[in-house]
């Protein structure tokens, strides 16, 4: 079982990096622990897989080094993995902000990817355990697994994040950049929903599966998409987004009325013999109104507002602050945040810069893109661009 090339992992990293090292003329073979290739593909985008963004940029990646994103993205950008699909004739749509998602289903771009690989000549291995990956003086590397050794040239770590460890996910990548002494980032969940404190959620749980409009600011971070609350505390998009720039003990504000000035609207209202609740009721979900206003305020005509009431809701409004409990962990998140220090990996072909023939693509690398098909695109460039070299 000698290979020029062999891949760990048979996500979305892994078969690009195999394709295109196959499609060079070098024998390649994936090896997988997992029973099917590409399971992260299947569920993701809702079983529509977001397979890209159209507007991929490094901004929209958060690692160490954020400059080291620029070469793979350019060098393998939205438009060439869009050519891909158009090749196999798959159909796909635009959602919203650049996100693609596959008409036909997330299967659709496995098999395209699965038919890639075949044209390629590339061998996919599963149910295969890597027990020990040694680097043997005349060079190369051998592999010790259930199914015998394996003997290759140069060998690609595609092994993924930490999160979802229902479908396969281990540190596996990140114990081998140690043992060939890469430096690691810490490493914590990403796109995630946050916990709450027991008091908050005894007074929010009843209003969970509400949704709405809002900008979520956490940290250096802004993002305006819906936030939704769940059983545990708050999930939807803007807060996923937001969990991936959060840390412990830091607070979030939500701006339930982005885009607008609550204080106008107020000001607008302050005439009003209504009550503030049914006031709000007529802006937002009922439900929600009774749960976020004041009682005391809910109960008083607007009219009677005084001028602090006015200021203190309009400035609530805007920026409700909370402080989440923690997340809900590798359990639910999208991405694992961290991982090998881009510092000790070329940016041109990802090959670590001290250990000659190792590569490591995807999210076992330290960069993690937003929500919205960055993460993949971020799998095929790395991918792609250790294709080209491994
Ligand atoms: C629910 C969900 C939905 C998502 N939706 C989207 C989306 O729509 N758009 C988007 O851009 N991103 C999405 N993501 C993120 C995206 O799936 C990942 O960033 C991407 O799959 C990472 O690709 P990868 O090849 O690096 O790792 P993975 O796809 O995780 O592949 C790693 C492979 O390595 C194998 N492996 C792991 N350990 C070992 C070992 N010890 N030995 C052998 N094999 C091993 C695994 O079995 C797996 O096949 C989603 C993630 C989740 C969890």
């Amino acid at each position: 079982m000698t290979f020029d090339t062999l891949v760990i992992g048979a996500g979305a990293a892994g078969l690009m990096a195999a394709i295109e090292a196959g499609k060079r003329g070098r024998r390649v073979a994936i090896l997988d622990h997992g029973e099917s290739p590409g399971r992260k593909i299947l569920v993701s985008g809702g079983g529509r897989c977001n397979f890209t963004n159209r507007g991929a940029k490094p901004e929209n990646y958060l690692s160490q080094n954020p400059h080291f994103v620029r070469s793979p993205l350019a060098r393998y950008t939205p438009a060439d993995f869009i050519a891909l699909v158009e090749k196999h004739r798959i159909r796909y749509h635009e959602k919203k902000l650049g996100q693609l998602f596959c008409d036909e289903g997330a299967r659709r771009i496995l098999k395209m990817l699965l038919d890639e690989c075949a044209a390629a000549k590339v061998r996919i291995i599963h149910a295969c355990r890597i027990t020990d990956v040694l680097r043997p003086a005349e060079g190369g590397f051998k592999l010790a697994t259930n199914l015998g050794e394996f003997t290759s040239q140069t060998l690609v770590i595609a092994t993924g994040g930490l999160s979802l460890p229902s479908l396969g996910a281990t540190d596996f990548g990140t114990r081998i950049a140690e043992q060939f002494g890469l430096r690691l980032t810490p490493r914590r969940a990403g796109l995630v929903p946050f916990t709450m404190s027991a008091e908050w959620k005894a007074r929010w749980s009843p209003l969970s599966g509400v949704s709405f409009d809002s900008e979520v600011v956490c940290g250096p971070a802004r993002f305006r998409e819906n936030v939704l609350i769940t059983h545990r505390g708050l999930s939807g998009p803007a807060i996923l987004q937001a969990s991936s720039y959060w840390q412990p003990g830091m607070p979030i504000r939500v701006n339930i009325m982005p885009g607008q000035s609550a204080k106008d609207w107020l000001l607008g209202e302050s005439r009003s013999a209504q009550s503030g609740l049914n006031t709000f009721a007529q802006r937002f979900p009922r439900r929600f109104a009774e749960a976020w206003l004041d009682p005391v305020l809910g109960a008083k005509p607007m009219k009677q507002w005084n001028r602090q009431d006015l200021d203190n809701t309009a400035a609530a409004l805007s920026g409700w602050e909370l402080t989440p409990a923690g997340t809900e962990g590798y359990a639910t998140a999208e991405v694992t945040l961290g991982g090998v220090d881009t510092r000790d990996l070329s940016q041109k072909t990802m090959e670590a810069r001290e250990v000659p023939g190792l590569f490591f693509v995807g999210e076992v690398v330290d960069v993690t893109g937003w929500l919205g098909g960055y993460n993949f695109q971020w799998a095929w460039a790395s991918g792609f661009s250790a294709g080209q070299a491994a």
